[in-house]
């Protein structure tokens, strides 16, 4: 499927991504098989000693070598991640988004140097900042996701790399990737970016300059709340130091989890199309509610950053927050619990919708995050939306009336 293809859209490119004939056909077969199939591995056999002695010296996907290396159902997954971006020289693959975000930014990172990372980011991220890299001697300033060209700024003689999160977690501002990428390429600096809300299918971020984009695969690309994945993609000039330090932390993703995620995949644009249409509808629907002060929803004109989404962006997918009027914990709680069709949980991405109670502004801090009242973010899924609007309207009665 992949060797001598014409080139292709991205709703093509998700289809038949990664499925080349050698992992889908008996050797001298004409038939074969639609996905690669899971090859489950620790040890590969070699014919001699001979052969074991030439792989040694190889290492890149396609070849078996080790389990650790992987097999063709991994590569076909980094394959097909790859192919959706026109500029990656390569994918990798990693047991959880926060693993692909760990060993991205250890492999750009410098004992010494400072990282600029954006103060909307996702909480765990802002993790490896204070504990993992503090500890190895990598220091963290926070910015202002709306900073945009201001970013100069920021800059010392000791910044090495600006991370980007668009929309943020929790707040969804959207940021000015052209503006950062420009003052970063200026400063020769690396820039990576958290892009699971939109997936390179609705924003290519290598495209726009960016060198190491970040998946947690977790989230719409396995699409069914089932399994744990990440995936940084890279352009050449850092895809070699990216592999590196990814093989040199032992990072593998099982190949019944990969199977699983590109199984999801093949999906992701009709998916996609359903939780952006329903999330779309919702938003505009809960903007209008009298208990409803704001909805942070990137394609809503209110929503900061707005301008940069319409601009670069091919479309929004399924998750959002809304802020209530006034009320409190308890009348949040009373909204979330009463909902027949949304789970309550973390995580997203999944067919089913999900409502969480989120407090952005305990996760601030070089800048202040102010809301009418309490936030509900919501993971909008593939059910019938006028059945979700009729759970909302519900709990929002719930919440106005403060009962359970
Ligand atoms: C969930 C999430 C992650 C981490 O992914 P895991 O697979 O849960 O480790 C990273 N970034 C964002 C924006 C997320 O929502």
């Amino acid at each position: 499927m992949s060797k001598g293809k014409p080139p292709s859209r991205p709703a093509t490119q998700i289809v038949e991504g990664g499925r080349r004939s050698e992992w889908t056909h008996l050797g001298g077969s004409k038939g074969g098989i639609v996905n690669p199939p899971v090859w489950r591995a620790s040890t590969i056999l070699y014919d001699d000693v001979a052969a074991l002695r030439a792989g040694v010296g190889t290492n890149e996907d396609g070849k078996l070598f080790y389990g650790r290396r992987g097999t063709p159902t991994q590569w076909s997954l980094a394959d097909a991640l790859t192919e959706m971006e026109p500029e990656a020289a390569g994918t990798m693959l990693y047991p959880s988004g926060v693993a692909a975000t760990a060993a991205a930014l250890l492999s750009v990172l410098n004992p010494g140097n400072e990282l600029l990372m954006v103060d909307s980011a996702y909480d765990p991220t802002r993790g490896i900042c204070e504990g993992l890299l503090k500890r190895f001697g990598i220091t963290t300033r926070y910015y202002d996701p709306l900073i945009g060209a201001g970013i100069e700024t920021l800059l010392t003689e000791r910044t090495r790399a600006i991370f980007l999160e668009s929309p943020g977690s929790l707040t969804f501002e959207v940021q000015d990737v052209p503006a950062i990428v420009a003052v970063a390429k200026a400063r020769d600096l690396v820039t990576l970016i958290d892009n699971t809300w939109a997936t390179s299918l609705l924003f290519p971020a290598l495209s726009f300059g960016v060198d190491l984009s970040i998946l947690a695969c977790t989230k719409y690309i396995v699409g069914h709340s089932d399994v744990m994945a990440g995936s940084v993609t890279a352009n050449a000039a850092h895809f070699p130091a990216l592999r590196k330090t990814s093989q040199q932390l032992g990072q593998v993703l099982s190949p019944d989890d990969a199977w699983l995620a590109a199984r999801g995949l093949r999906t992701l644009g009709v998916r996609m199309e359903r939780h952006q249409a329903n999330a779309l509808k919702i938003a505009h629907w809960l903007a209008d509610q009298p208990e409803v002060a704001r909805v942070l929803h990137p394609a809503l004109p209110e929503c900061p950053g707005h301008a940069a989404w319409k601009r670069d962006f091919k479309g929004s997918s399924g998750l959002f927050s809304f802020v209530l009027k006034g009320g409190d914990e308890a009348r949040r709680a009373a909204l979330i619990d009463g909902l027949a069709h949304f789970g309550i949980g973390y995580s997203w991405g999944g067919y089913e919708s999900l409502a969480l109670p989120v407090d952005p502004q305990n996760y601030r801090t070089a800048t202040r995050w102010h809301a009418e009242g309490p936030v509900v973010r919501l993971q909008i899924g593939l059910e019938d939306v006028d059945d979700l609007i009729e759970d909302l309207r519900a709990g929002l009665d719930r919440f106005a009336a403060g009962v359970r």
